[in-house]
């Protein structure tokens, strides 16, 4: 019976256009990816600033596996936590000004760490509706009461709080959200965590290494003042080109997740060579305002070159530029035609997206060519002259 489920299941995605394809990509993550033996420019990856395949994280890599092996071999509060993951750990805390870092082996798993961790049934989730996924399932997994206020809605959300009357009361917001690319009233999401005694929890996953002094992100982008009640969440698989997240904050916080946090404890430590790598990393990102000025120059000339054209690019200053087209299949078809073309840009549909937003969602890296992106704007503007 429930693999008549599963089929049905599986045959309404079908018929709804909805089956996710994945695509066995044939060389390293970068600005060319090779698939079937075509060649495509890709603008699909979070890799931001063209660290996945750089040849010092490869070499660090390298030297790692030497010295350190391959596994951590158990969980980080038994005997998995080595050199390089407590190296990590002090820099990253170093790098964003904070007491303490805690290093995680995914951001989906430092979210489920947070939220459940900090609150329960008593208390309360505020949360913006578009925050990413892992955030969502981080509320549910606390059990406290989740309240979803419009998207970047301070009114919304200055009154709930004030309603509330939950016992602890934590805000949880994307810095940078991951399907437009808009950045959080972050000054006032911390104006109101004081002014109602409320945690703040930010989801910097696309800001690190990005914005911000040196890529510090977005809370010092914005000059956010590091205050105990604020938590930073930062993922080192986008900006850094590695894998993993950090939770950076007030030490006393930190070492709550690191004694209670199941997805923490539970879990083995990831592997000593990206610890290793993510050190390297860290290094390249403070070193990496060429990088990241390329970047801006690359994501001012998307937005000139697509000016006039029938679909709209709401503003981002990052590198996420969503490509409005609002029909779900047009947006498809669009992605398509393009991919006819060797330009790689996915199609983002419901539910990942509010109803009637499909988008292209393109994203830029500082490994991208202006060349390449002039390939791409010539390519959308030749499908707005020809819809048929
Ligand atoms: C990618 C992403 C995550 C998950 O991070 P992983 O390290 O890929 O598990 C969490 N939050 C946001 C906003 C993201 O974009």
């Amino acid at each position: 019976m429930i693999w008549d489920e599963l089929d049905s299941g599986l045959a309404q995605l079908r018929a709804d256009g909805l089956l996710r394809r994945r695509r066995t990509l044939d060389a390293p993550c970068g600005p060319e990816a090779w698939i079937d033996d075509r060649r495509l420019v890709a603008f699909c990856s979070n890799d931001y600033l063209g660290l996945a395949n750089h040849p010092a994280l490869i070499a660090a890599a390298r030297e790692a596996a030497t010295r350190w092996g391959v596994g951590s071999g158990a969980s980080h509060v038994v005997s998995g936590h080595l050199r390089p993951h407590a190296e990590l750990e002090e820099r990253l805390a170093a790098f964003v000004g904070r007491e303490r870092a805690l290093y995680f082996g995914a951001g989906y798993m430092a979210n489920l760490a947070i939220v459940p961790t900090l609150v329960g049934r008593d208390d309360a989730v505020f949360a913006d509706k578009l925050n990413h996924a892992s955030l969502i399932d981080a509320a549910l997994l606390a059990r406290a009461e989740h309240l979803r206020y419009p998207h970047g809605d301070m009114e919304v959300l200055a009154h709930r709080l004030q309603r509330s009357t939950a016992r602890r009361k934590l805000i949880l917001t994307d810095a940078v959200f991951s399907m437009d690319g808009d950045l959080a009233p972050l000054p006032e999401l911390f104006d109101l965590a004081e002014r109602f005694d409320a945690w703040l929890v930010i989801d910097d996953a696309h800001g690190f290494g990005v914005l911000g002094p040196g890529g510090r992100g977005s809370l010092a982008h914005f000059e956010l003042p590091p205050s105990p009640r604020l938590i930073l969440m930062g993922t080192l698989g986008k900006a850094a080109g590695g894998s993993g997240a950090f939770v950076a904050g007030d030490r006393r916080v930190i070492e709550w997740l690191a004694q209670r946090a199941r997805p923490y404890i539970f879990t083995t430590a990831s592997s000593p060579i990206m610890a290793a790598v993510l050190l390297a990393s860290l290094a390249l990102i403070a070193a990496g305002d060429d990088r990241r000025a390329h970047l801006r120059q690359l994501i001012a000339r998307l937005r000139a070159g697509l000016a006039g054209l029938p679909w709209r690019l709401p503003p981002s200053p990052t590198a996420i530029q969503p490509l409005l087209v609002g029909d779900n299949e047009a947006a498809v078809r669009l992605s398509g035609r393009l991919f006819e073309r060797g330009l790689w840009v996915p199609a983002i549909r419901p539910p990942t997206v509010p109803v009637g937003t499909a988008r292209l969602r393109i994203s830029l890296s500082a490994a991208h060519e202006a060349t390449q992106l002039d390939a791409l704007i010539a390519a959308l503007r030749d499908c707005a002259g020809h819809p048929h």
